[in-house]
């Protein structure tokens, strides 16, 4: 069977790519994510991809947006919770995926995201499903996230870009709110010598 596989990034794609393989699926990975910022993250993210594609024999379809950060901020910039803001980036993201298993003549899609032990999993099968019913293909779930230890290590195998935070500038705030703070309390703190 063909499968579409919205991929979030090269890492995160090894583990998926080689259970769907193994199981008889024939895949190919369809990338859009408005939600990297900023661009030369996107671009390291796009390079890291593009040496899986190359390496495992991946055909990607690259969504013609390309970096596409109007859309994204337009759809998901708003909302600042990621209770909200992540449900969005997954509707925004799946139904461009199913979209495109519809117009490519795929039967189904899926997506790496459900890889990551940092998403919202259920909220990703809700929106893949949702996304699904939309364009009128099928919705492949599967629970990736117990090759978590063996996709890092391909990935490290591979040499590939790791990427530390999520994606989009918040989650970039958070990832680094700790050490933003350090920062703060360093700078507002007297000391002598400094200039005002
Ligand atoms: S944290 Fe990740 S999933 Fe959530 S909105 Fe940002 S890029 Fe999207």
């Amino acid at each position: 069977m063909r499968l579409l596989l919205h991929t979030c990034c090269g890492p995160c794609t090894l583990y998926p790519l080689e259970r769907l393989r193994a199981k008889g699926f024939e895949v190919t990975g369809h990338f859009f994510n408005p939600n990297v910022h900023p661009f030369r993250e996107y671009e390291r993210r796009v390079e890291a991809m593009e040496t899986v594609a190359d390496r495992l024999g991946l055909p990607v379809l690259w969504a013609p947006e390309g970096y596409d950060l109007h859309r994204w901020f337009e759809a998901v910039g708003p909302e600042t919770d990621p209770g909200r803001r992540c449900p969005a980036c997954y509707r925004l993201r799946l139904s461009a995926a199913a979209a495109a298993a519809k117009a490519h003549g795929f039967p189904a899609f899926s997506t790496t995201l459900l890889y990551s032990r940092y998403q919202r999993h259920a909220e990703i099968r809700a929106a893949g499903e949702a996304a699904a019913r939309e364009a009128g293909v099928a919705f492949h779930y599967e629970d990736f996230r117990e090759g978590w230890a063996a996709g890092i290590e391909a990935a490290r195998a591979l040499g590939i870009y790791r990427q530390p935070y999520c994606g989009c500038l918040f989650s970039e705030g958070e990832r680094y709110a700790a050490r933003a703070e350090r920062l703060r309390r360093r700078l507002a703190a007297p000391a002598a010598g400094r200039a005002a």
